[in-house]
């Protein structure tokens, strides 16, 4: 059975080809499953009759199974969807007055171990499939435009789409690009590229390939204003230092659609959040056409990482701003449903071994304890070595 949801357009109609049918019939199966979000052939009613039965008999449209829906306080929605052998990723659903934005995730798990993200925290399994990562897309908008009985809710619940759930959409290019042309299409989601954000960690070659095969809005995940410190947070620096990262960014604008990039920065108390960052921080990103977006640290267990205070966050801010950068504060979204960025878990088998190592690691430390950075700069290499694996 070919799962249809993951196919583009051009791959649509060499199935409608191979089973006879015209380019149209495409461009029908399109709007049905994309717009219509059905997933019943018989339901396709401008479709023959006999076409119907073939497709029954060889296609299907799937999307992952939900495990479980929850609503936050705040009307933050997260589904946990199954994507199969014990794994289950995240996407989560976050509505504001004038927009609705939806969290994607890329991968089950991830390889770049963030020492501040839950979902570097749980391993690394495989990277997401084109319908896996679509269908995140598929099920939110069938789930918010209508209630139980078919009822609709909003007319165009998502406007927006931002690739930051679980996993480094840059490591999984190909299938994160396939998904993100759909979302585009105006025969699927006719998202514009503005409304369609990804996020990275910062695989410089992947930024400069990403800006030619299909530049949407980037954000970066900068977290440091220096390479030492960013190393620790973002062991992915040791391969792509701050310098090239930023030289990537400039690049990028070239072709973006908008004519800066976001950089996030999660602050993290006592770590990254001082004048002294804040100052480091303008200064580095002076030529860069940017906007910042400071995201107070949402904890989970055993993250070892606290929240910075709201008096330096506000100090953190006003630098910037005193130095003309845009700055904005994330509000902190479905934190009591574990929602909020950086909170995503989901399960995952990791493939890694880096529980054993991190396990390995908390024996040496017993043993013989030593200054926690110097541990932190020793227990990177493997890291990003494991990273370098799946990201080359
Ligand atoms: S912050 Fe992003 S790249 Fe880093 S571990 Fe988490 S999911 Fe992976």
């Amino acid at each position: 059975m070919v799962n249809l949801l993951g196919l583009s357009p051009v791959e649509l109609q060499a199935f409608c080809a191979a089973l006879g049918e015209k380019p149209f019939r495409a461009k029908q199966l399109m709007r049905w499953m994309h717009q219509a979000h059905a997933d019943d052939f018989g339901a396709m009613t401008d479709i023959s009759k006999a076409f119907r039965e073939q497709l029954e008999k060889t296609a299907t449209v799937q999307a992952p199974a939900v495990r479980r829906d929850t609503t936050a306080g705040d009307g933050t929605r997260k589904w946990l969807l199954d994507v199969g052998t014990n794994n289950a990723i995240e996407t989560v659903f976050i509505p504001e007055t004038s927009r609705g934005t939806l969290c994607v995730s890329s991968q089950a798990g991830c390889a770049l171990e963030c020492s501040f993200c839950s979902t570097g925290r749980q391993g690394f399994n495989r990277n997401l499939s084109v319908a896996e990562i679509i269908g995140q897309l598929w099920l939110a908008n069938r789930a918010l435009k209508g209630d139980a009985a078919g009822h609709p809710i909003a007319e165009r619940p998502i406007t927006n789409v931002v690739m930051m759930g679980m996993g480094e959409p840059l490591a999984n290019f190909d299938n994160v690009v396939a998904a993100m042309q759909l979302m585009l299409d105006d025969s699927a989601y006719g998202l514009s590229r503005r409304r369609v954000t990804l996020s990275t960690s910062g695989l410089v070659p992947a930024i400069d390939r990403l800006r030619d095969a299909c530049p949407v809005a980037l954000a970066v995940s900068l977290h440091a204003p220096n390479d030492a410190l960013r190393n620790e947070l973002v062991p992915i620096n040791r391969k792509y230092p701050i310098r090239e990262l930023l030289k990537a960014c400039v690049r990028y604008i070239e072709k973006a659609p908008r004519d800066f990039v976001t950089f996030e920065y999660v602050l993290l108390d006592g770590v990254n959040d001082t004048l002294a960052h804040a100052r480091e921080l303008a200064a580095v990103v002076t030529d860069v056409p940017c906007k910042l977006n400071l995201i107070p640290f949402n904890p989970f267990p055993g993250s070892g990482y606290e929240r910075s205070k709201p008096e330096a966050v506000a100090r953190f801010r006003d630098v910037l701003i005193r130095a003309d950068l845009t700055t904005t504060v994330r509000k902190t979204r479905g934190d009591d449903i574990d929602a909020a960025c950086g909170q995503l878990a989901g399960e995952v088998q990791d493939r890694t071994r880096r529980h054993a190592r991190r396990e390995a690691r908390a024996t040496q430390e017993d043993s013989a304890p030593r200054a926690p950075r110097a541990l932190a700069a020793e227990a990177g290499v493997p890291r990003v070595q494991a990273a370098e694996e799946r990201v080359g």
